[in-house]
Protein backbone atom coordinates (compact mmCIF):
# COMPACT_ATOMS: atom_id res chain seq x y z
CA UNK A 1 0.00 0.00 0.00
CA UNK A 2 2.79 2.87 -1.40
CA UNK A 3 -0.01 5.29 -1.46
CA UNK A 4 -1.06 4.69 2.53
CA UNK A 5 2.56 5.59 4.07
CA UNK A 6 2.17 8.97 2.82
CA UNK A 7 -1.20 9.82 2.88
CA UNK A 8 -2.11 8.27 6.38
CA UNK A 9 1.12 7.68 7.98
CA UNK A 10 -0.74 6.91 11.58
CA UNK A 11 -3.02 4.15 10.12
CA UNK A 12 0.15 2.85 7.80
CA UNK A 13 2.64 2.49 10.53
CA UNK A 14 0.21 0.16 12.80
CA UNK A 15 -0.32 -2.02 9.65
CA UNK A 16 3.28 -2.57 9.55
CA UNK A 17 3.63 -3.19 13.57
CA UNK A 18 0.79 -5.77 12.99
CA UNK A 19 2.32 -7.45 9.91
CA UNK A 20 5.81 -7.78 11.85
CA UNK A 21 3.70 -9.25 15.13
CA UNK A 22 2.00 -11.86 12.99
CA UNK A 23 5.15 -12.77 11.54
CA UNK A 24 7.62 -12.88 14.23
CA UNK A 25 4.80 -14.02 17.08
CA UNK A 26 3.92 -17.77 17.56
CA UNK A 27 0.22 -17.42 17.53
CA UNK A 28 -1.18 -19.86 19.83
CA UNK A 29 -5.06 -18.50 20.21
CA UNK A 30 -6.60 -21.41 19.08
CA UNK A 31 -9.94 -19.48 17.38
CA UNK A 32 -7.17 -18.00 15.38
CA UNK A 33 -5.45 -18.55 11.88
CA UNK A 34 -3.97 -16.91 8.47
CA UNK A 35 -6.11 -16.84 5.77
CA UNK A 36 -4.68 -17.21 2.14
CA UNK A 37 -3.97 -14.18 0.38
CA UNK A 38 -7.04 -15.27 -2.17
CA UNK A 39 -9.18 -14.43 0.53
CA UNK A 40 -7.19 -11.83 2.23
CA UNK A 41 -7.59 -9.95 -1.30
CA UNK A 42 -11.20 -10.83 -1.72
CA UNK A 43 -11.80 -9.31 1.37
CA UNK A 44 -10.37 -6.49 0.48
CA UNK A 45 -11.78 -6.32 -3.12
CA UNK A 46 -14.19 -4.24 -5.05
CA UNK A 47 -16.99 -6.18 -3.52
CA UNK A 48 -16.84 -4.10 -0.91
CA UNK A 49 -18.33 -1.27 -3.05
CA UNK A 50 -22.16 -3.44 -3.53
CA UNK A 51 -25.11 -3.17 -1.54
CA UNK A 52 -27.22 -6.25 -1.80
CA UNK A 53 -30.07 -6.29 0.87
CA UNK A 54 -31.79 -9.72 0.56
CA UNK A 55 -30.75 -13.04 -1.75
CA UNK A 56 -29.31 -14.02 -4.82
CA UNK A 57 -32.49 -13.24 -7.37
CA UNK A 58 -34.29 -11.68 -5.45
CA UNK A 59 -32.71 -8.38 -4.19
CA UNK A 60 -34.00 -4.97 -2.55
CA UNK A 61 -30.90 -2.95 -5.41
CA UNK A 62 -29.86 -3.47 -9.03
CA UNK A 63 -26.75 -4.10 -10.58
CA UNK A 64 -26.35 -7.34 -8.35
CA UNK A 65 -25.97 -10.34 -11.30
CA UNK A 66 -22.07 -10.52 -10.05
CA UNK A 67 -22.85 -10.96 -6.54
CA UNK A 68 -25.74 -13.22 -6.65
CA UNK A 69 -22.94 -15.58 -8.64
CA UNK A 70 -21.02 -15.16 -5.55
CA UNK A 71 -23.36 -15.96 -2.80
CA UNK A 72 -24.44 -18.81 -4.98
CA UNK A 73 -21.22 -20.15 -5.20
CA UNK A 74 -20.69 -19.91 -1.43
CA UNK A 75 -23.65 -21.42 -0.51
CA UNK A 76 -23.04 -24.07 -3.16
CA UNK A 77 -19.53 -24.91 -1.43
CA UNK A 78 -20.47 -24.60 1.75
CA UNK A 79 -23.26 -26.94 1.70
CA UNK A 80 -20.77 -29.47 -0.48
CA UNK A 81 -18.39 -29.37 2.42
CA UNK A 82 -20.76 -30.05 5.09
CA UNK A 83 -23.29 -32.23 2.86
CA UNK A 84 -25.89 -29.81 4.05
CA UNK A 85 -29.40 -28.82 1.98
CA UNK A 86 -29.10 -25.37 3.04
CA UNK A 87 -27.12 -22.50 4.07
CA UNK A 88 -27.31 -19.21 4.75
CA UNK A 89 -23.56 -17.45 3.94
CA UNK A 90 -24.33 -14.01 4.96
CA UNK A 91 -23.59 -13.64 8.96
CA UNK A 92 -21.61 -10.88 9.66
CA UNK A 93 -19.83 -13.30 12.34
CA UNK A 94 -20.48 -16.41 14.51
CA UNK A 95 -22.44 -14.28 17.24
CA UNK A 96 -24.57 -13.02 14.17
CA UNK A 97 -25.27 -16.08 13.25
CA UNK A 98 -26.14 -17.63 16.53
CA UNK A 99 -28.73 -14.49 17.30
CA UNK A 100 -30.35 -14.91 13.61
CA UNK A 101 -31.16 -18.75 15.04
CA UNK A 102 -32.36 -17.73 18.29
CA UNK A 103 -34.78 -15.02 16.64
CA UNK A 104 -35.73 -17.29 14.11
CA UNK A 105 -36.60 -20.65 15.81
CA UNK A 106 -37.22 -19.51 19.63
CA UNK A 107 -39.21 -16.42 21.84
CA UNK A 108 -38.09 -13.61 24.11
CA UNK A 109 -37.82 -15.63 27.25
CA UNK A 110 -38.08 -19.43 26.41
CA UNK A 111 -35.68 -21.79 27.85
CA UNK A 112 -32.37 -22.48 26.29
CA UNK A 113 -29.47 -25.11 27.67
CA UNK A 114 -26.17 -24.39 26.68
CA UNK A 115 -22.45 -24.88 27.88
CA UNK A 116 -21.33 -22.71 30.51
CA UNK A 117 -18.33 -20.05 29.43
CA UNK A 118 -16.37 -21.23 32.30
CA UNK A 119 -16.28 -24.90 31.23
CA UNK A 120 -15.75 -24.32 27.56
CA UNK A 121 -19.06 -22.57 26.58
CA UNK A 122 -19.57 -19.56 23.98
CA UNK A 123 -20.89 -16.05 25.79
CA UNK A 124 -23.81 -16.96 23.02
CA UNK A 125 -24.53 -19.96 24.69
CA UNK A 126 -26.63 -18.54 27.42
CA UNK A 127 -24.10 -15.75 28.96
CA UNK A 128 -25.45 -13.29 31.84
CA UNK A 129 -24.12 -10.47 29.78
CA UNK A 130 -24.64 -11.47 26.73
CA UNK A 131 -28.22 -10.83 24.65
CA UNK A 132 -28.40 -14.96 24.81
CA UNK A 133 -28.84 -14.54 28.25
CA UNK A 134 -30.53 -11.38 28.73
CA UNK A 135 -33.31 -12.42 26.02
CA UNK A 136 -33.49 -16.02 26.86
CA UNK A 137 -34.26 -18.32 30.31
CA UNK A 138 -30.76 -19.60 30.17
CA UNK A 139 -29.92 -22.72 31.74
CA UNK A 140 -26.40 -24.27 31.41
CA UNK A 141 -24.53 -27.25 31.59
CA UNK A 142 -21.01 -27.92 32.72
CA UNK A 143 -18.63 -30.94 32.64
CA UNK A 144 -18.28 -33.92 34.85
CA UNK A 145 -15.64 -32.57 37.64
CA UNK A 146 -13.64 -36.17 37.92
CA UNK A 147 -13.14 -36.08 33.44
CA UNK A 148 -13.88 -33.03 33.24
CA UNK A 149 -15.57 -34.09 29.95
CA UNK A 150 -19.15 -33.41 29.27
CA UNK A 151 -21.31 -35.92 31.32
CA UNK A 152 -24.34 -36.35 28.66
CA UNK A 153 -26.57 -38.21 31.21
CA UNK A 154 -26.33 -34.56 33.50
CA UNK A 155 -27.04 -33.07 30.28
CA UNK A 156 -30.15 -35.08 29.66
CA UNK A 157 -31.68 -34.15 33.92
CA UNK A 158 -31.21 -30.49 33.35
CA UNK A 159 -33.62 -30.87 29.72
CA UNK A 160 -35.68 -33.34 31.67
CA UNK A 161 -36.21 -30.56 34.47
CA UNK A 162 -36.12 -27.22 32.56
CA UNK A 163 -37.92 -28.47 29.32
CA UNK A 164 -35.68 -26.17 27.09
CA UNK A 165 -37.23 -24.75 23.59
CA UNK A 166 -33.18 -24.76 22.43
CA UNK A 167 -30.42 -26.92 23.07
CA UNK A 168 -26.97 -25.44 22.23
CA UNK A 169 -24.02 -27.62 21.64
CA UNK A 170 -21.07 -27.07 20.63
CA UNK A 171 -17.86 -25.05 22.32
CA UNK A 172 -15.14 -22.50 22.35
CA UNK A 173 -12.78 -24.30 24.81
CA UNK A 174 -13.52 -27.86 24.70
CA UNK A 175 -10.69 -30.32 23.65
CA UNK A 176 -13.09 -33.65 23.66
CA UNK A 177 -15.04 -35.61 20.90
CA UNK A 178 -18.72 -34.46 21.42
CA UNK A 179 -20.75 -36.63 20.38
CA UNK A 180 -23.82 -35.18 18.80
CA UNK A 181 -26.40 -37.99 18.33
CA UNK A 182 -26.05 -37.93 22.68
CA UNK A 183 -27.70 -34.12 22.72
CA UNK A 184 -29.86 -35.24 19.54
CA UNK A 185 -31.54 -38.07 21.65
CA UNK A 186 -31.92 -35.61 24.45
CA UNK A 187 -33.14 -33.03 22.30
CA UNK A 188 -35.63 -35.67 21.00
CA UNK A 189 -36.73 -36.65 24.33
CA UNK A 190 -37.77 -33.37 25.66
CA UNK A 191 -38.78 -32.22 21.76
CA UNK A 192 -36.33 -29.63 21.98
CA UNK A 193 -34.89 -28.38 18.58
CA UNK A 194 -31.16 -28.30 18.51
CA UNK A 195 -28.43 -25.53 17.56
CA UNK A 196 -24.94 -27.19 16.96
CA UNK A 197 -22.26 -24.25 16.97
CA UNK A 198 -19.24 -25.78 15.22
CA UNK A 199 -17.42 -22.67 14.84
CA UNK A 200 -14.29 -24.27 16.71
CA UNK A 201 -13.77 -27.54 15.06
CA UNK A 202 -15.33 -26.82 11.65
CA UNK A 203 -12.44 -27.30 9.50
CA UNK A 204 -12.24 -30.58 11.24
CA UNK A 205 -15.78 -31.26 10.41
CA UNK A 206 -15.39 -30.78 7.00
CA UNK A 207 -12.33 -33.32 6.78
CA UNK A 208 -14.09 -35.70 8.26
CA UNK A 209 -12.48 -35.56 11.31
CA UNK A 210 -14.81 -35.26 13.76
CA UNK A 211 -18.38 -36.32 13.51
CA UNK A 212 -20.55 -33.95 11.22
CA UNK A 213 -23.10 -32.21 13.28
CA UNK A 214 -25.58 -31.63 10.08
CA UNK A 215 -26.47 -35.18 10.81
CA UNK A 216 -28.18 -34.71 14.41
CA UNK A 217 -28.65 -31.13 14.72
CA UNK A 218 -32.01 -28.74 13.63
CA UNK A 219 -29.39 -25.94 12.68
CA UNK A 220 -25.55 -25.69 13.00
CA UNK A 221 -24.15 -22.76 13.00
CA UNK A 222 -20.07 -21.32 12.68
CA UNK A 223 -17.53 -19.12 12.11
CA UNK A 224 -15.67 -18.69 8.86
CA UNK A 225 -12.31 -17.90 9.87
CA UNK A 226 -11.09 -20.07 12.65
CA UNK A 227 -10.34 -23.93 11.90
CA UNK A 228 -11.91 -23.19 8.33
CA UNK A 229 -9.25 -20.73 7.94
CA UNK A 230 -11.39 -18.59 5.68
CA UNK A 231 -12.60 -14.76 6.35
CA UNK A 232 -13.78 -13.82 9.83
CA UNK A 233 -17.97 -14.03 9.66
CA UNK A 234 -20.48 -16.46 10.38
CA UNK A 235 -22.36 -19.40 8.37
CA UNK A 236 -25.42 -21.38 9.11
CA UNK A 237 -26.49 -24.64 7.59
CA UNK A 238 -29.87 -26.77 7.95
CA UNK A 239 -31.63 -29.77 6.05
CA UNK A 240 -34.58 -28.55 6.57
CA UNK A 241 -36.66 -26.60 4.49
CA UNK A 242 -38.66 -24.70 6.68
CA UNK A 243 -36.17 -23.83 8.85
CA UNK A 244 -34.11 -22.45 6.35
CA UNK A 245 -37.31 -20.16 5.33
CA UNK A 246 -37.28 -18.70 8.62
CA UNK A 247 -33.34 -18.41 9.49
CA UNK A 248 -33.26 -16.52 6.36
CA UNK A 249 -36.02 -13.67 7.46
CA UNK A 250 -34.17 -13.50 10.71
CA UNK A 251 -30.89 -12.88 8.94
CA UNK A 252 -32.27 -9.93 6.77
CA UNK A 253 -34.33 -7.90 7.28
CA UNK A 254 -34.70 -9.62 11.10
CA UNK A 255 -30.83 -8.73 12.18
CA UNK A 256 -28.69 -7.66 9.26
CA UNK A 257 -29.05 -5.20 6.66
CA UNK A 258 -26.96 -5.47 3.14
CA UNK A 259 -24.65 -8.22 3.45
CA UNK A 260 -20.42 -7.57 3.40
CA UNK A 261 -20.00 -9.25 -0.55
CA UNK A 262 -16.56 -8.50 0.02
CA UNK A 263 -16.42 -11.41 2.70
CA UNK A 264 -18.80 -13.12 1.04
CA UNK A 265 -16.09 -14.05 -1.53
CA UNK A 266 -13.87 -14.75 0.58
CA UNK A 267 -15.98 -17.33 2.18
CA UNK A 268 -16.56 -18.99 -1.45
CA UNK A 269 -12.95 -19.06 -2.14
CA UNK A 270 -12.06 -20.02 1.69
CA UNK A 271 -15.16 -23.13 1.12
CA UNK A 272 -13.24 -23.92 -2.24
CA UNK A 273 -9.93 -24.24 -0.49
CA UNK A 274 -11.35 -26.05 2.13
CA UNK A 275 -12.82 -28.90 -0.39
CA UNK A 276 -9.26 -29.28 -1.86
CA UNK A 277 -7.43 -32.72 -0.22
CA UNK A 278 -4.86 -30.24 1.06
CA UNK A 279 -7.09 -29.22 3.41
CA UNK A 280 -7.54 -32.39 4.75
CA UNK A 281 -4.05 -33.19 5.82
CA UNK A 282 -3.61 -29.68 7.05
CA UNK A 283 -6.34 -30.88 9.56
CA UNK A 284 -4.83 -34.09 10.32
CA UNK A 285 -1.83 -32.07 11.08
CA UNK A 286 -3.45 -29.78 13.69
CA UNK A 287 -4.58 -32.25 15.69
CA UNK A 288 -1.38 -34.55 15.63
CA UNK A 289 0.37 -31.16 16.60
CA UNK A 290 -1.99 -30.45 19.63
CA UNK A 291 -1.66 -33.95 20.69
CA UNK A 292 2.12 -34.02 20.65
CA UNK A 293 1.92 -30.34 22.08
CA UNK A 294 -0.26 -31.65 24.74
CA UNK A 295 1.75 -35.04 26.10
CA UNK A 296 4.99 -32.35 26.17
CA UNK A 297 3.36 -30.91 28.54
CA UNK A 298 2.44 -33.35 30.39
CA UNK A 299 5.90 -35.07 30.52
CA UNK A 300 6.64 -31.71 31.95
CA UNK A 301 4.51 -32.12 34.89
CA UNK A 302 1.67 -30.24 33.53
CA UNK A 303 -2.13 -30.98 34.17
CA UNK A 304 -4.26 -30.85 30.75
CA UNK A 305 -7.95 -30.33 31.45
CA UNK A 306 -9.48 -33.81 30.65
CA UNK A 307 -5.85 -34.93 29.99
CA UNK A 308 -5.48 -34.08 26.47
CA UNK A 309 -6.91 -33.34 23.40
CA UNK A 310 -9.00 -34.73 20.27
CA UNK A 311 -9.08 -31.71 18.34
CA UNK A 312 -7.29 -28.25 17.68
CA UNK A 313 -6.93 -26.81 21.37
CA UNK A 314 -6.75 -27.89 24.76
CA UNK A 315 -6.23 -25.93 28.48
CA UNK A 316 -3.34 -26.30 30.74
CA UNK A 317 -4.05 -26.16 34.47
CA UNK A 318 -1.03 -23.55 35.63
CA UNK A 319 -2.36 -23.77 39.62
CA UNK A 320 0.66 -25.55 40.55
CA UNK A 321 3.10 -23.43 38.65
CA UNK A 322 2.87 -20.34 40.66
CA UNK A 323 1.32 -17.90 37.74
CA UNK A 324 -2.54 -17.11 36.74
CA UNK A 325 -3.48 -17.29 33.15
CA UNK A 326 -3.57 -13.59 32.79
CA UNK A 327 0.02 -13.51 34.60
CA UNK A 328 1.45 -16.28 31.52
CA UNK A 329 -0.08 -14.27 28.62
CA UNK A 330 2.10 -11.19 29.31
CA UNK A 331 5.01 -13.14 30.57
CA UNK A 332 4.94 -15.57 26.79
CA UNK A 333 4.17 -11.96 25.37
CA UNK A 334 7.25 -11.06 26.07
CA UNK A 335 8.91 -13.50 24.64
CA UNK A 336 6.75 -12.99 21.42
CA UNK A 337 4.27 -16.05 22.54
CA UNK A 338 0.92 -15.38 22.03
CA UNK A 339 -1.78 -17.25 24.13
CA UNK A 340 -5.00 -16.66 25.86
CA UNK A 341 -5.92 -17.25 29.54
CA UNK A 342 -8.87 -18.94 30.03
CA UNK A 343 -10.60 -20.20 32.98
CA UNK A 344 -10.11 -24.33 34.00
CA UNK A 345 -13.36 -26.08 35.10
CA UNK A 346 -14.54 -24.45 38.76
CA UNK A 347 -11.75 -22.26 38.63
CA UNK A 348 -11.12 -20.66 41.63
CA UNK A 349 -9.84 -17.25 39.92
CA UNK A 350 -11.95 -14.66 38.15
CA UNK A 351 -12.29 -14.52 34.73
CA UNK A 352 -9.79 -11.49 34.15
CA UNK A 353 -7.20 -14.25 35.90
CA UNK A 354 -8.13 -17.20 35.28
CA UNK A 355 -5.83 -20.38 36.34
CA UNK A 356 -5.41 -21.87 32.85
CA UNK A 357 -4.23 -20.85 29.02
CA UNK A 358 -5.83 -22.31 26.05
CA UNK A 359 -3.06 -23.42 23.71
CA UNK A 360 -4.52 -24.38 19.79
CA UNK A 361 -2.86 -25.24 16.96
CA UNK A 362 -4.51 -24.04 14.07
CA UNK A 363 -2.48 -21.20 13.02
CA UNK A 364 1.35 -22.26 13.08
CA UNK A 365 0.16 -25.28 11.20
CA UNK A 366 -0.67 -23.70 8.62
CA UNK A 367 2.75 -22.09 8.81
CA UNK A 368 4.44 -25.33 8.35
CA UNK A 369 5.20 -25.70 12.12
CA UNK A 370 5.11 -29.65 13.08
CA UNK A 371 4.97 -31.88 16.18
CA UNK A 372 8.79 -30.99 17.09
CA UNK A 373 8.33 -27.70 16.72
CA UNK A 374 5.26 -26.98 19.15
CA UNK A 375 7.43 -29.88 21.35
CA UNK A 376 10.45 -27.22 21.08
CA UNK A 377 7.90 -24.62 22.38
CA UNK A 378 6.27 -26.41 24.60
CA UNK A 379 9.83 -26.60 26.28
CA UNK A 380 10.21 -22.42 25.49
CA UNK A 381 7.07 -22.45 27.36
CA UNK A 382 8.24 -23.99 30.27
CA UNK A 383 11.43 -22.60 30.81
CA UNK A 384 9.71 -19.28 30.35
CA UNK A 385 7.19 -19.81 33.32
CA UNK A 386 10.22 -21.37 35.74
CA UNK A 387 11.98 -18.16 34.71
CA UNK A 388 9.62 -15.13 35.45
CA UNK A 389 12.00 -12.94 36.63
CA UNK A 390 15.84 -13.46 35.11
CA UNK A 391 15.25 -11.51 32.01
CA UNK A 392 18.48 -12.76 30.98
CA UNK A 393 16.40 -16.08 30.10
CA UNK A 394 13.77 -14.41 28.83
CA UNK A 395 15.82 -13.02 26.16
CA UNK A 396 17.63 -15.59 25.44
CA UNK A 397 14.13 -17.62 24.86
CA UNK A 398 12.68 -14.65 22.64
CA UNK A 399 16.03 -15.38 20.96
CA UNK A 400 14.82 -19.17 20.42
CA UNK A 401 11.46 -18.08 18.94
CA UNK A 402 12.72 -15.72 16.59
CA UNK A 403 14.76 -18.26 15.30
CA UNK A 404 12.03 -20.68 14.86
CA UNK A 405 9.37 -18.30 13.33
CA UNK A 406 11.87 -17.24 10.58
CA UNK A 407 11.73 -20.18 8.96
CA UNK A 408 7.90 -20.58 8.46
CA UNK A 409 6.49 -17.51 6.56
CA UNK A 410 3.08 -16.46 6.74
CA UNK A 411 0.91 -17.26 3.52
N1 LIG B 1 -19.32 -19.66 18.72
C1 LIG B 1 -18.18 -20.18 19.21
C2 LIG B 1 -18.17 -21.59 19.67
C3 LIG B 1 -17.03 -19.39 19.27
O1 LIG B 1 -15.91 -19.90 19.79
C4 LIG B 1 -17.08 -18.05 18.81
C5 LIG B 1 -15.92 -17.17 18.84
O2 LIG B 1 -14.97 -17.29 19.51
C6 LIG B 1 -18.30 -17.57 18.33
C7 LIG B 1 -19.39 -18.39 18.29
C8 LIG B 1 -18.47 -16.13 17.95
O3 LIG B 1 -17.85 -15.77 16.82
P1 LIG B 1 -17.59 -14.21 16.50
O4 LIG B 1 -16.43 -13.81 17.34
O5 LIG B 1 -17.34 -14.24 15.03
O6 LIG B 1 -18.83 -13.47 16.86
Amino acid sequence: MPDLKKIDPKLYSSLCHEQKRQRMHVELIASENFASPNVRKLCGSIFTNKYAEGYPGKRYYSGCQYVDEIERLAIERACRLFHAKYANVQPHSGSSANLAVYRALINNGDTILGMSLDTGGHLTHGYRLSFSGQDYNAITYGVDPITETIDYEAVRQLALKYRPKLIIAGASAYSRFIDFSKFKAIAKEVDALLMVDMAHIAGLVATGLHQNPIDYADVVTSTTHKTLRGPRGGLILTNNEEIIKKINKAIFPGTQGGPLMNIIAAKAEAFYEDLQPEFIDYQKQVIKNAKAFAEEFKKMGYRIVSNGTDNHLFIVDLTSKGINGKEAEVLLDKILITVNKNTIPNDPLPPLKTSGIRLGTPAMTTRGFKEKDFIQIAHIIDKAINSQNNNSILKELKKEVINLTKNYPLP
